[in-house]
């Protein structure tokens, strides 16, 4: 049997005890892909708010922030966001589990997105809590500058900064069909960019793109872990209601993907995996009405049972 070498694993090693990310969604934060300056309506899958329940709580504003406009006269209220957010969270899992230690997880959009300076003014308050370890940033290889990246660099030599990268598939054709934005050169350029600074970069990788097979989902994994990433997730392909795959499904466009396949495809991903690269995620989903399809995305205990156990077959533990 071997433990596999989970983000929880490695920052118990780490910093001695667990490490807690916490999730947080700031208002006026939007993405290139939606605003128009790549394309709008996003990629096909995207239904923001379906990833983010913290957004859902805050009174939303028709301001959106742009790297290009460096006025921002929301970002006070973004602070204040930022440090309820924080509290609450911190709070829950301090009371639940006994949490010590933290990541502070900006999640939702693309969050390197606006002027350097919000940028600057959100990430150092993040750091500022008491306990918080490091930063995980989530955005796009589309959407980072190396002005972005030298100050990251900074941060870096004090606390642990990630970023997440929406990898998602190596072929350009697929890139096109889910309307990403931009193609595979442009990831490789960036986490090259972002790797050689040492900044610590996480891979999302999406199972069951439109018109992909096994073998295709595997050579991204394979093409991904060539570009030295130190983690990845792993998400089955989802659709949720109000989204452009919403429409592809309901015309009998697009098949999700099964569990069986998701299963197999993610256990021989992972037996892919060097040991140094963590993982960060095996599966995600949505319990509520939103979910058209697959329905076996609508439990993730069940979802993590089962992966556990294909795991289990296999010698690995999660
Ligand atoms: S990059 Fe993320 S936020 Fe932007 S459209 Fe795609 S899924 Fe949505």
């Amino acid at each position: 049997m071997k433990e596999l070498n989970t983000i929880g694993r490695y920052w118990k090693k780490k910093y001695g005890e667990k490490v807690y990310k916490i999730p947080i969604s700031i208002s006026g934060f939007t993405c290139p892909n939606i605003d128009g300056t790549v394309a709008k309506g996003g990629c096909t899958f995207c239904e923001n708010d379906s990833f983010a329940p913290n957004l859902q709580k805050e009174k939303k504003s028709d301001f959106k922030l742009h790297p290009s406009n460096p006025q921002n006269p929301m970002l006070g209220n973004q602070l204040l966001q930022l440090q309820t957010q924080f509290e609450n969270t911190k709070e829950t899992l301090q009371n639940k589990f006994g949490a010590k230690k933290f990541i502070v997880y900006f999640q939702s959009f693309t969050n390197t997105y606006a002027p350097i300076e919000t940028l600057k003014a959100l990430y150092e308050k993040a750091l500022s809590f008491d306990n918080v370890v490091g930063l995980s940033i989530g955005t796009r290889t589309d959407s980072i500058t190396d002005e972005i990246l030298d100050y990251l660099e900074e941060l870096n030599q004090t606390k642990e900064i990630w970023i997440e990268y929406g990898i998602q598939t190596v072929y350009d054709s697929t890139l096109k069909k889910i309307n990403r934005g931009h193609d595979f050169a442009n990831i490789v350029e960036w986490i090259e960019k972002t790797k050689k600074r040492n900044l610590l970069v996480c891979g999302h990788m999406i199972f069951g793109l439109p018109d992909e097979d096994q073998e295709m989902m595997l050579k991204s994994v394979e093409e991904s872990l060539k570009l030295n990433l130190d983690s990845i997730k792993f998400h089955p392909l989802y659709v949720v209601k109000n989204t452009i795959l919403t429409k592809d499904y309901t015309d009998g466009k697009f098949t999700p993907i099964s569990e069986e396949l998701y299963l197999d495809t993610l256990v021989k991903s992972i037996k892919m995996l060097p040991d140094n690269v963590s993982i960060s995620r095996v599966t995600a989903g949505i319990s509520d009405d939103s979910l058209l399809s697959p329905m076996w995305c609508n439990d993730k205990h069940r979802q993590m049972y089962n992966i556990k156990q294909a795991l289990l077959k296999e010698d690995l533990i999660y």
